[in-house]
């Protein structure tokens, strides 16, 4: 016989979080901090978290401190009924979706930075994202109090990132990273592919088969890594997309790779972010053995 899920509780205010938080009698909470218009790659965080522990939360929360004055913040999807029929198929205990002046509320004036692998990549592109995304997930952790977070590792700098913070300020909370969901075809799935044209779409797959030819590259090192990076750059823009970056750094500080070279399985980062139209889209590969950056206590 076949179990229904029943469908999770929402929380619709961080009062009512933390009244439900506060009814505890157990610590074994997993944590999905999302900002919904979920997908598979949301999936995978929430089957996950609903396994591991007795209870599980996901919030839905569109950040507007992540998001820069020219970005997406008003047109980012939002699909909440879907979500939640996700969600509960998923096994989540609970939903918690709060609007943005109840979770900031009139005169908040905190914020928590994390200052040095904060700084490439998509911070160099996105002043201040980091600093919305540190400070959103330090308040959810304080107000959620988890066992387990769980985060993708499709925004392998934002793991990275909180990863440091909870090093850096000793948080109690276990980090879980999760292996990109993709499509078919290799396209890691995002909430903003959905605004891909079909062109667009047809041509998105050929981020990652790049990466994965500069990762080839890398690790056999069948010619200079800097010229593999330069030539898939060019390939790209080639192709029709704006490349913001390309690029091969270390992990976990996220300094730049040596010039002189690693042995091929000395961790790396190999990151892209790159426009098709108006959509901006971005994906990795982690070269040697990503596990111990990818879990922490
Ligand atoms: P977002 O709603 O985009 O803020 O994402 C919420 C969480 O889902 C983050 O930890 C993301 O890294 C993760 N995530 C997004 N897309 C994927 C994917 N394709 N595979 C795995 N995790 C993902």
């Amino acid at each position: 016989m076949s179990t229904v899920n029943p469908k999770p509780l929402v929380l619709e205010s961080v009062n009512e979080l933390k009244q439900w938080r506060n009814s505890f009698t157990h610590a074994d909470l997993g944590f999905v901090p999302t900002m919904g218009a979920l997908h598979q790659g949301h999936e995978a965080l929430m089957s996950q978290a609903a396994q591991a522990h007795k209870s599980s939360l996901l919030s839905i929360f569109v950040n507007p401190a992540q998001f820069g004055p020219q970005e997406d913040l008003a047109q980012y999807p939002r699909t909440f009924e879907a979500d939640l029929e996700l969600a509960r198929r998923c096994g989540i205990t609970a939903v918690f979706a709060p609007q943005p002046q109840d979770f900031y509320p009139a005169g908040f004036s905190t914020q928590v930075e994390e200052t040095q692998l904060s700084k490439p990549l998509c911070g160099a592109f996105r002043p201040g994202h980091f600093k919305g995304v540190t400070t959103v997930v330090l308040k959810l952790f304080n107000l959620v109090r988890p066992h387990t977070a769980y985060f993708g590792l499709k925004d392998a700098q934002q793991f990275l990132v909180i990863r440091k913070m909870v090093q850096d300020l000793q948080l109690h909370v276990r980090l879980q990273g999760v292996a990109t969901v993709r499509d078919p075809d290799g396209l890691a799935l995002s909430s903003r592919n959905r605004y891909l044209s079909p062109q667009q779409r047809a041509l998105a797959p050929l981020l990652q088969q790049h990466l994965k030819c500069v990762a080839h590259d890398v690790v056999e090192r069948k010619t200079s890594w800097l010229h593999s990076l330069e030539k898939a750059r060019e390939d790209l823009a080639t192709q029709g997309f704006q490349v913001q970056y390309l690029d091969l750094l270390q992990v976990p500080d996220l300094s730049p790779w040596p010039l002189e070279g690693l042995p091929p399985s000395a961790p790396g980062l190999l990151a892209v972010a790159a426009y098709l139209g108006t959509t901006r889209l971005i994906d990795n590969v982690w070269l040697g053995d990503c596990k111990p950056w990818t879990q922490c206590s």
